[in-house]
């Protein structure tokens, strides 16, 4: 390659929810390198480890080429024309759906998606097979923050940019990694403490994890505790008058209820139910009541338990009691996991929303979309949630699925009922740019998506910012956009299902108009994107919405301050406080299961390694599966570090390397969630966690499973 064929084309990461810009380098055939984008507000330049390898993700031979189809179950698939699988999936759903009605069949989908192509995913389903069984990976990941936002601010609109790092006196992580799992904003949060010292952080986690140790003060709870904490935190803050009177009578309801709720919650309780000191909640407490401005910053950790909706509740009521919220530096702030976990929840790619943040609950908002698509009606009855989807399959009452760029093989708990539930479904078809996943085997067709540098269309990141995402090459062999495929898949289905409007509804050549029709739905909405397009976002680079029409680029920072003038978007304009209610968590630890074992990301992988596990230097930091304990609860055993163990819970066993760690206390354990079938006996974390979940946002808790641990005997 001469530097006269050297091209860069602008994208962003692929990976998690900071959403960094990036620069693919190729020469039109081949990717040959990437570098942060130094224009993007994201990261200005910035990469980590797994954005600055990601050229070397881009491997023919690990890549899905061309459709593949078995006629029945144990055969070998063959290869086959995109005619005939297309035919093939549409005669098999339509078969299905004529015979047992739209809800026997179901779309599991992903964050790692492009707004464009959860749309059309969202759109089929609801508005053109009937059915609202369409849920997605982000179910696992952030729906715990959408229904806290919901329950008490009254939109999912996390009212925070990562700029309020520079911004915020007291800034306090909870349930957070972002040092691992959200690297650039961590280099922000690093960045914002080296300028000004006196800002205070607080980590609450229960490991003391690279992030808890750059903290001035470490919150290491107990599993599960979480919002007795914030509540005891609220106490103090009422018990020392720092409690903003006025913002909470002029702007919110229900602080009387909470406040007295919390009056039994002091310190000194809090500690014993959460096992870290009195003092530290007062210190905690203190330091965010006395900040001039102070934000929070949670992600998995809270998201992923049986409360999960009131842990982000009691959360933000520390931010609504205080008024620390609509001003620089304050405010809740959720990470989102996934890179466009937030563009599938604004195009309403789960089984209970609709576009532009609509709720499937609302007629009003039915009414509206079915308007809006020009269809009759959008079906009433709620779809299945991730959990309750396979559920449903392992009963036998979905017998077609279509899984798109996820891996439910891996990535779901109970995996042993996952893997049965997808044994027993008649028909699934896996689209996804690679082939050797844990849910691969299951797929009666396989279908070739086209992949990172590859694809055209928009992101949302996790302070609400929009980015187009530009291709750099064709995609590779046959592989095809995942919008493409979804609208063939259409245009064959309609007509077997008695609807001849499908050309009318999926009418799309390119992602540009899919994202002109998704824009439109959102006019009036809270999180109003009217007047963007790809050509200003080319011009003016990524936006934050709301960007309604006749905004402009230069009035975005007044714009975007969400909930400066104190007016939420509930009924009232009033912000809401929720009194929590739940139990600690799903399982207790007992003499046969002593461990309370939780689950979380390594720095240098991702989800279930389908790309990072393509690359070398990414194993330099961790290189193999294994459970993390404290020395004395391997003393005990009488297991060493590097021994093989086999961890137990009651839903199944896995066998891993055991690691001495004093970043956790005696009692608890930790799994990283990658590895699955390349563990030594091809299960993962997942086989162990468990399938229940909070009963607002659906969101299992993969945080928490009690576990026993011996040493491993080997055949
Ligand atoms: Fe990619 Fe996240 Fe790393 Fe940015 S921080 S380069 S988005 S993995």
């Amino acid at each position: 390659m001469t530097p006269e064929t050297k091209m860069e084309t602008k994208a962003t990461c692929p990976y998690c929810g900071v959403g960094c810009g990036v620069l693919i380098e190729h020469d039109g055939a081949r990717i040959t390198g990437v570098r942060g984008d130094p224009e993007h507000p994201a990261n200005f330049g910035r990469l980590c480890t797994k954005g600055s390898t990601l050229h070397l993700t881009a491997r023919p031979e690990t890549r899905l080429q061309f459709p593949e189809l078995r006629d029945t179950k144990g055969e070998a698939r063959r290869r086959v024309g995109w005619d005939e699988a297309i035919d093939v999936a549409a005669r098999r759903f339509a078969d299905v759906i004529n015979e047992h009605g739209p809800d026997a069949v179901a779309f599991y989908i992903s964050g790692q998606l492009l707004t464009e192509d959860y749309y059309v995913f969202n759109k089929l389903m609801k508005g053109l097979i009937g059915s609202n069984n369409v849920d997605t990976n982000s179910r696992l990941c952030m729906s715990s923050a959408v229904a806290a936002y919901k329950q008490t601010l009254g939109a999912d609109a996390p009212p925070c940019s990562y700029e309020d790092f520079a911004l915020t006196d007291c800034l306090l992580i909870a349930g957070a990694n972002p040092a691992y799992a959200h690297p650039i904003a961590f280099r922000r949060i690093e960045d914002a403490k080296a300028a000004r010292p006196d800002m205070k952080i607080i980590v609450v986690d229960p490991r003391r994890t690279d992030t808890a140790a750059m903290a001035d003060l470490h919150l290491a709870i107990l599993p599960g505790t979480d919002i007795w904490l914030y509540n005891a935190m609220l106490n103090v803050l009422l018990w020392e008058g720092q409690v903003d009177q006025a913002f909470v009578r002029a702007h919110t309801e229900g602080f009387d209820a909470l406040r007295d709720h919390v009056r039994e919650i002091t310190p000194a309780v809090a500690a014993e139910i959460c096992g870290v000191k009195a003092d530290d909640i007062r210190t905690a407490a203190r330091w965010w009541g006395e900040a001039p401005a102070a934000m929070s910053l949670w992600c998995q950790g809270l998201n992923q338990s049986v409360h999960g909706t009131h842990n982000g509740a009691a959360l933000i009521a520390l931010s609504l009691a205080t008024g620390k919220i609509g001003k620089p530096g304050s405010g809740p702030f959720s990470m989102t996991g996934q890179p466009n976990a937030m563009g599938g929840r604004e195009v309403g790619g789960m089984a209970n929303l609709l576009s532009g943040h609509r709720d499937l609950a609302n007629p009003e908002h039915r009414a509206e979309v079915a308007r809006l698509w020009g269809v009759d009606s959008v079906p009433e009855k709620p779809g299945l949630t991730a959990i309750e989807l396979f559920d449903a399959m392992h009963e036998g009452r979905i017998k077609a699925l279509w899984v798109a760029c996820t891996n439910p093989a891996q990535s779901l708990p109970e995996q042993e009922r996952v893997r049965e539930a997808l044994a027993r479904c008649d028909f699934v078809v896996m689209q996804d740019a690679y082939r050797s996943t844990e849910t691969a085997p299951f797929a009666d067709l396989l279908l070739p998506a086209s992949t990172w540098g590859e694809k055209e269309g928009t992101v949302t990141n996790s302070e609400r910012r929009i980015s187009h995402v530009h291709r750099a090459l064709p995609p590779l062999g046959e592989a095809r956009a995942d919008w493409r495929i979804v609208c063939d898949f259409a245009l064959a289905l309609g007509p077997r299902i008695g609807r001849n409007d499908a050309a009318r509804l999926f009418p799309y050549a390119s992602p540009e108009e899919i994202f002109a029709e998704h824009a439109a739905t959102t006019r009036g909405r809270d999180l109003d994107i009217a007047g963007l397009s790809y050509a200003l976002l080319d011009a003016h680079g990524p936006q934050q919405w709301p960007f309604p029409e006749g905004a402009t680029v230069a009035d975005a920072t007044a714009r975007t301050r969400l909930y400066a003038d104190g007016r939420f978007p509930t009924a009232d304009g009033r912000a809401r406080f929720v009194v929590p209610t739940g139990r600690l968590t799903a399982e207790r630890a007992d003499a046969r299961f002593p461990l309370r074992m939780t689950t979380g990301r390594l720095r240098d992988q991702w989800h279930g390694m389908s790309r990072t596990g393509k690359v070398a230097r990414l194993y330099n930091h961790v290189d193999e599966a294994r459970i993390e304990l404290n020395a004395d609860d391997m003393a005990t055993r009488g297991i060493r570090s590097g021994e093989l163990v086999r961890v137990k819970s009651r839903r199944g066993e896995v066998v891993l390397r055991a690691a001495a760690s004093d970043e956790i206390r005696s009692g608890q354990a930790f799994v990283a969630m990658h590895w699955g079938a390349n563990t030594l006996n091809s299960a993962g974390a997942n086989a162990l966690t468990l399938r229940e979940f909070d009963p607002y946002s659906k969101q299992p808790e993969l945080k928490h499973a009690t576990v026993q641990v011996e040493k491993a005997e080997l055949p």
